[in-house]
């Protein structure tokens, strides 16, 4: 697989942008390769500028619920961009999406749209230090919420990669102000919470961590936080910027049967433009100016062609589609157990729907110690492995991947005969 065109993009890339890239896992540093350069995409494919194809189970870290370039998305993307790129004043895509998101996610009384999951998670915090004059937060070791600078401290997926989940440039202060409790242990948040003094105004988590690699709630967790919660007049919080959308058409909120305070959302509602979103309980929103006093604004908040391409694809996330992406997802989820099985290579999966990873660990993941026990010298290998036979997968062991629509049974059959050869050189 020749890679000279990406090579010479890299090499100039690395004087032009910091680091190569405009995002650190781009990098492949945790899985020892030079970065790819993309050129296209369709369906379950992408291609690079040398001309290689890869199956692509990054699927843009998400949004591409339906696989890459969906004609339907397009047209409408394409229509919005003909009325008009931006308005900076109100247009009718806005209230369509709101009201179309209010209607799949019914906790989500009133919203705001922003253009990114990092805007969405530190508004809604905002929102509830506003609502309850309360200064402190909650978050869990290896949960991401993105880079403000309250949520960097023990962050998944790119911080946990690199080895740096607290980062240089938070001032002390602000990190004092989170507090981290453990994943799936109720007992570890009760000592948290009663050790910040009544005034954790919010907790905030993935309700399905996907940022250290994929790890669902253990029944009785969800509910247990939200009975915290209400004893102690505290946000909850559903970070669903991966998992919305993406378990359920209602999130994890829906899969679960839990209801959060606020609910952040990014990725799938874009379809793949860059949208983020936060809302929830009327009266918590209403705080958000020009409602109330917490201040919160954005010169392409609703952008009216990244609503169309979020509107054009939650309208094709039926019944069927979930069907469709489960089915697909159990039969790579037990080919690759089947195969690591066979071959005797301490692995476990964790798969929620279309979200799932593969760990290299002879023990179950619930938490962020389980994640960072994993080999990832041997996930680097594997990653290598497969993307020399044009298979993309996410190029670390603390993200997750994503099936889309667009994977049918032939390309996953392709996969697991390319996961055979790359398990076999381990
Ligand atoms: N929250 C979660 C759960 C995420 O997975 C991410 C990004 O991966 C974010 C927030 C941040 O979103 P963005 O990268 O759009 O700022």
């Amino acid at each position: 697989m020749s890679n000279e065109q990406s090579q010479a993009l890299a090499q100039r890339a690395r004087e032009a942008l910091v680091g190569g890239v405009n995002s650190p896992v781009r990098a492949f540093k945790a899985v020892g390769g030079d970065p790819i350069f993309f050129a296209r995409s369709a369906g379950a494919h992408m291609w690079d500028v040398d001309g290689n194809r890869y199956i692509d189970y990054v699927g843009s870290w998400g949004p591409m619920i339906l696989g890459h370039t969906d004609g339907a998305v397009l047209e409408r993307v394409a229509a919005a961009a003909a009325e008009g790129f931006s308005f900076g004043a109100c247009s009718e895509l806005e209230v369509l999406t709101a009201e179309k998101v209010a209607q799949l996610m019914p906790a989500m009384e009133r919203l705001r749209m922003v253009n990114s999951g990092t805007e969405a998670t530190m508004s809604a915090l905002r929102a509830a230090r506003g609502f309850t004059g309360r200064s402190r937060i909650v978050k869990f070791a290896g949960n991401y919420h993105g880079h403000g600078d309250s949520l960097l401290v023990k962050a998944g997926s790119g911080a946990t990669t690199f080895g740096v989940p607290d980062s240089a440039g938070v001032p002390p202060d602000i990190a004092r102000a989170t507090l981290t409790a453990n994943f799936n242990d109720l007992d570890d948040v009760r000592r948290v919470v009663a050790g910040g003094d009544g005034d954790v105004a919010a907790i905030i988590l993935e309700p399905v961590a996907g940022n250290m690699g994929v790890v669902p709630p253990q029944p009785g967790f969800l509910e247990g936080l939200r009975e915290l919660c209400d004893a102690e007049g505290i946000v909850l919080i559903f970070d669903e910027v991966m998992c919305g959308l993406r378990v359920a058409r209602g999130g994890a909120q829906d899969r679960y049967g839990v209801t959060p305070d606020l609910t952040c959302l990014g990725k799938i509602i874009g379809g793949g433009f860059p949208v983020g979103c936060y809302g929830g309980r009327a009266d918590i929103m209403d705080m958000v100016s020009p409602a109330g006093p917490v201040y919160q604004a954005g010169t392409l908040s609703g952008n009216p062609v990244a609503m169309a391409a979020g509107l054009a694809t939650l309208a094709q996330l039926d019944d069927a589609l979930y069907d469709n992406l489960e089915e697909t997802s159990d039969i790579l989820e037990q080919g690759l157990l089947g195969l690591t099985a066979e071959l005797g290579i301490p692995a476990t999966t964790n798969r929620v729907g279309s979200m799932m990873t593969l760990f290299f660990s002879p023990d179950p993941v619930a938490d962020y110690a389980g994640a960072t026990a994993c080999d990832t010298e041997r996930f680097g290998l594997w990653w290598r492995a497969m993307r020399a036979q044009g298979v993309f997968l996410p190029p670390s062991q603390f993200e997750a991947l994503f099936i889309s629509a667009a994977h049918t049974t032939g390309d996953i059959e392709q996969t697991l005969e390319a996961a055979r050869v790359a398990l076999k050189s381990l």
